[in-house]
């Protein structure tokens, strides 16, 4: 008998973790690599957000368990911040903060599915929502958007995939990997489709809103059509650069906030105290600080789109959101260095990491083979660098 389940030798281990972890283990060893392959803002936490957390600890009154869904203020506060800046019905009983947002779609998930149902992930699709889908049993139903439409699927290609199965759907806008941001219409006419399917709900990750080029940062859980089957997820770790903070938070039909605390009650017993404080201020607080994150971004997103698109064979669009690229780079495949032929993305990931000493994620694990992800939550120097290097190596390839 095999030690470890079958359900776990069936999930995949995180991409984006374990090529971030690769590229830790050549640092450690004094190989200079620049790292963009873990989605992870290259600044820190701001100054007013980490005083309420050292507050919190010097009050004494926060070092005892809290709440399973999150202090009853906190929960007030996001409430308030899903009416205020994303127009979404929102009252306490309906939010869970969790260990991130990854938890947040795990406890979803683990909630809503039954062996068997299909969730349609709009893909390319942030990594881990086919293994967490998997590991609740579900099945993963891919839509793919091409690269000529922004990556982004259609009401129709939508509509096609729905089956009597079907019990969810999940996008994310700004969409990771793809930066890819869905417009009011394009949300409104997915919605139209999914108002004759009132079984299907929709998980609509937000956790990019902040970093959105666009001006117009729209949410489905807005749409009065959608009342009551929309889960909003979002979290701090992207628009307020705390990442290591851990905590996400949703915004869900009261049923489902339930059952997510009710898994959480026994998974975790509720998220980190402090950084449930840290979060209160974050999101009571002026978005000054993450307005001008956003504007770095938004300079960075120059650069590397203008020396992206000065290497031969790359293809790459404009993202409006997040802070990757998602470069097509199929043309490589089938080229070889030293006798070593790169034949997918994750090869060519592999040979930019040891030849370039940059590392990237491949497409693969966002459902797009031709594909590989760069982040540029990174210095101008270092996305300079990274870029030049790239660019150098892949002429090596013949
Ligand atoms: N959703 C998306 C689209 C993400 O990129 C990430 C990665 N941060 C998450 C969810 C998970 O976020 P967290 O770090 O809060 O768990
Ligand atoms: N979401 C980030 C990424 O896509 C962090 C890594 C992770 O959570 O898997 O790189």
């Amino acid at each position: 008998m095999k030690i470890i389940s079958e359900r776990l030798l069936a999930m995949e281990e995180s991409a984006t973790i374990a090529m971030a972890q690769k590229a830790r283990e050549l640092k450690s060893k004094g190989v200079d690599v620049i790292s963009l392959s873990l989605g992870e803002p290259d600044f820190k936490t701001p100054e007013h957000i980490c005083r309420a957390a050292k507050e919190a600890i010097d009050t004494g009154n926060y070092f005892a368990y809290p709440p399973v869904p999150g202090y009853a203020d906190l929960r007030e506060a996001i409430a308030q911040k899903f009416e205020r800046e994303n127009n979404i019905p929102t009252t306490a009983a309906n939010v869970v903060v969790s260990t991130g947002a990854k938890q947040s779609l795990a406890n979803i998930f683990m909630s809503i599915l039954n062996p068997g149902d299909e969730v349609i992930v709009l893909s390319p699709y942030w990594v881990s929502y086919a293994d967490l889908i998997k590991v609740a049993e579900g099945k993963p139903v891919l839509v793919k958007g091409s690269l000529e439409n922004d990556f982004k699927a259609t009401a129709t290609q939508i509509e096609q995939a729905i089956t009597p199965q079907t019990k969810a759907l999940i996008y994310s806008s700004p969409c990771n990997p793809t930066g890819s941001v869905f417009t009011h219409d394009e949300l409104k006419a997915i919605a139209q489709v999914l108002q004759k399917h009132p079984q299907v709900l929709v998980i609509a990750d937000e956790i990019y809103e902040h970093i959105n080029f666009t001006g117009a940062h729209v949410s489905m859980g807005a749409f009065p059509e959608m009342q009551g089957r929309v889960i909003t997820v979002n979290g701090v770790a992207k628009g307020f650069a705390m990442t290591g903070w851990r905590i996400g938070y949703i915004s869900a039909p009261e049923t489902i906030a339930k059952a997510c605390s009710k898994i959480q009650g026994q998974f975790t017993s509720g998220a980190n105290s402090i950084a449930q404080r840290a979060t209160l201020a974050a999101l009571t607080s002026d978005l000054e600080p993450t307005r001008q994150m956003a504007e770095a971004y938004r300079s960075r997103r120059a650069l590397v789109h203008k020396l992206l698109s000065e290497i031969p064979g790359v293809k790459v669009n404009m993202p409006q959101g997040a802070f990757y690229f998602f470069p097509e780079v199929s043309s490589y495949f089938g080229k070889a260095f030293q006798g070593n032929t790169i034949t997918n993305a994750t090869d060519l990931c592999m040979y930019l990491l040891n030849e370039a000493h940059v590392s990237l994620v491949t497409g693969e694990a966002f459902g797009s083979p031709e594909c590989v992800r760069l982040s540029y939550a990174a210095s101008e120097n270092d996305l300079k660098e990274a870029i030049h290097r790239i660019k150098s190596a892949l002429e090596k390839l013949n």
